[in-house]
């Protein structure tokens, strides 16, 4: 156990530990309902279309029992590929009910990184919406031969009133109020330890890899805040009350996920969604809904504090606004604050891996730039990344960290799993970080590779594959770059086969095959070698040091 290792050097949570109930997300989620069937769930900030929780709740058991009359079966992996939408939790929750693991894949990803993911996770069935369409679609059919199946696309409806793609299944049909659900009782559930979502992340080596979450994970993460009152951000509901969020950080990853999607529903605030980031609309939803919390990112908390079109008096209902995914400035939080100097401003920190909360600031600590202390049940310690050795409170090392909250696994990846979570179940973040005498963390640096590019993952090793493909590059090594505005960007050093081959023409390569944020906005830049260790593993730092300096 634990406490027979628990030492000085090891930060534990203030705070007492939960109690994790024993159920799915399902359950644990749809429990809920009762207390005020009536309030909006989820409401779109553009088109205005929502549900009642009592609406999200048949619509979500309704989409099960159409999903098992489609044939799938307990286990089989459904991919959600949508844009913040008031759908979102319908299918992440329905095809839980139905007994599947939903994968999350980014609905702006290009067709060779959609079909990636829809064929490591061993997809059967695809959601998305009409804009997303096109490229879903190609993956499906470049990955459905080597599959060996047909890949069923199921489209809700989009922002602009495109009717339904030929060949598309209607995702509005299958929530019909007088679809026949009986066939829900004789299907075999998930139980709490399965897994519930499998987001993609590549962890401290490697390509992207799915995250093996379970509902037992998801629940936690969830419980961890909402279940110690002083941490609360969105607050339960009554009949005078209902929290407002801004769904705006893509329900995808993880922190929209847990922290925003699952656990405003647990408490039964509205959440108004937004498809994408767009400064004007996001004022004027803000504004014309009344929200109440903010849950941001580094580049987003910029956006409030220095955007001279964000004023005090944008924030006459925000109570709450907090950042996570990436490091945030101090100044630039205070910025925030100095607009709204009633706002709460908090920062968490976590991981895919770990559901992603790991700690988180406490109300009114004025310490902006740390991540707080340890959420309930989680243990964290810093160890000298040469001897594994603890190192105490003060000294920079690599941040590891243990509780419920922790995946199971990678799927399919039993030594990327080995590599990441040791014997005594410590997971290595990968992450360089230390801790104060009020056990508060703060991460300074990323020894893994992984590159963050406005809170999204780049995974060198992804870009680095694609470049190898170029008959003109002969090697190649890709690393992040600090930037003022996106926190990093990718660059990427080429050693030529080609005299002739340019930056320009590298660049070019690479436009229709990843995403925006994945581009090489640090540059190109031809090198004589990529230094490597004797094992060719690429010595990023070492790269860093002879060109970064
Ligand atoms: P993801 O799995 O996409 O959520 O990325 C997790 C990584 O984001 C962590 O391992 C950190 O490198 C980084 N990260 C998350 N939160 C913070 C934070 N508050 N401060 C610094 N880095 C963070």
């Amino acid at each position: 156990s634990l406490s027979s290792t628990l030492d000085q050097t090891i930060v534990t949570s203030p705070y007492p530990d939960i109690t994790i109930p024993d159920v799915t997300l399902v359950d644990f989620i749809w429990d809920m309902v009762d207390k005020f069937p009536n309030y909006t769930a989820l409401v779109c900030g553009v088109t205005g279309r929502g549900y009642t929780y009592v609406e999200s709740r048949i619509a979500a058991r309704c989409f099960a029992a159409s999903l098992r009359r489609m044939g799938f079966e307990t286990g089989d992996v459904l991919a959600v590929a949508l844009y913040n939408c008031p759908e979102f939790h319908l299918v992440l929750l329905g095809a839980m009910e139905a007994g599947m693991v939903v994968t999350t894949v980014n609905p702006e990803y290009t067709p060779g990184e959609v079909g990636r993911q829809l064929f490591d996770s061993g997809t059967k069935c695809v959601v998305t919406t009409p804009e997303s369409y096109p490229s879903v679609s190609k993956a499906v059919s470049d990955i459905e031969l080597a599959a060996h199946r047909k890949i069923p696309i199921i489209v809700t409806p989009g922002i602009a009133n495109t009717g339904l793609p030929a060949g598309a299944i209607d995702f509005q049909e299958m929530i019909q109020k007088d679809i026949d659900t009986s066939i829900l009782s004789g299907t075999e559930r998930s139980s709490p330890n399965n897994v519930a979502v499998l987001p993609y992340s590549s962890g401290t080596t490697g390509l992207p890899k799915g995250v093996r979450l379970s509902h037992r994970n998801i629940i936690t993460n969830c419980l961890q805040m909402c279940q110690t009152p002083p941490l609360w951000i969105v607050r339960p509901a009554t009949s005078e009350m209902q929290d407002v969020v801004l769904g705006v950080l893509p329900f995808f990853h993880v922190y929209g996920l847990t922290s925003i999607l699952i656990s405003s529903l647990y408490f039964g605030a509205k959440i108004v969604t937004l498809p994408q980031f767009k400064p004007d609309v996001y004022l004027s939803t803000l504004v014309k809904y009344k929200a109440t919390v903010l849950y941001m990112v580094p580049p987003l908390i910029q956006f409030l504090g220095a955007h001279p079109k964000v004023m005090s008096n944008h924030f006459e209902t925000v109570r709450f606004v907090t950042s996570g995914a990436g490091p945030i400035g101090q100044s630039d939080a205070q910025r925030v604050l100095d607009k709204g100097s009633h706002i709460h401003f908090i920062q968490g920190y976590g991981l895919t891996e770990t559901s992603p909360l790991v700690s988180v600031l406490q109300r009114g600590n004025i310490n902006l730039n740390s991540s707080g202390i340890p959420v309930p049940n989680t243990y964290v310690k810093v160890v000298n990344t040469d001897t594994g050795v603890n190192v105490g409170q003060g000294v920079v090392g690599e941040l590891c960290v243990k509780g419920p909250q922790v995946m199971l696994g990678y799927h399919n990846n039993p030594s990327a799993t080995a590599a990441t979570i040791d014997s005594d179940g410590w997971l290595h973040t990968g992450d360089m970080g230390y801790y104060d005498k009020h056990s508060h963390l703060f991460v300074v640096d990323r020894l893994k590779e992984l590159i963050k590019v406005k809170g999204f993952q780049v995974a060198p090793a992804e870009l680095e594959e694609i470049l190898r493909r170029h008959p003109a590059v002969g090697d190649v090594a890709v690393i992040g770059l600090p930037h003022e505005k996106s926190g990093e960007v990718p660059k990427a050093f080429i050693v030529p086969k080609d005299s002739k081959l340019t930056a320009d023409e590298v660049k070019n390569f690479m436009a229709d095959k990843v995403s925006e944020y994945k581009r090489l906005e640090g540059g190109v830049q031809f090198v004589p070698s990529i230094p490597k260790n004797s094992a060719g593993k690429i010595l990023r730092r070492k790269l860093k040091e002879m060109y970064c300096k």
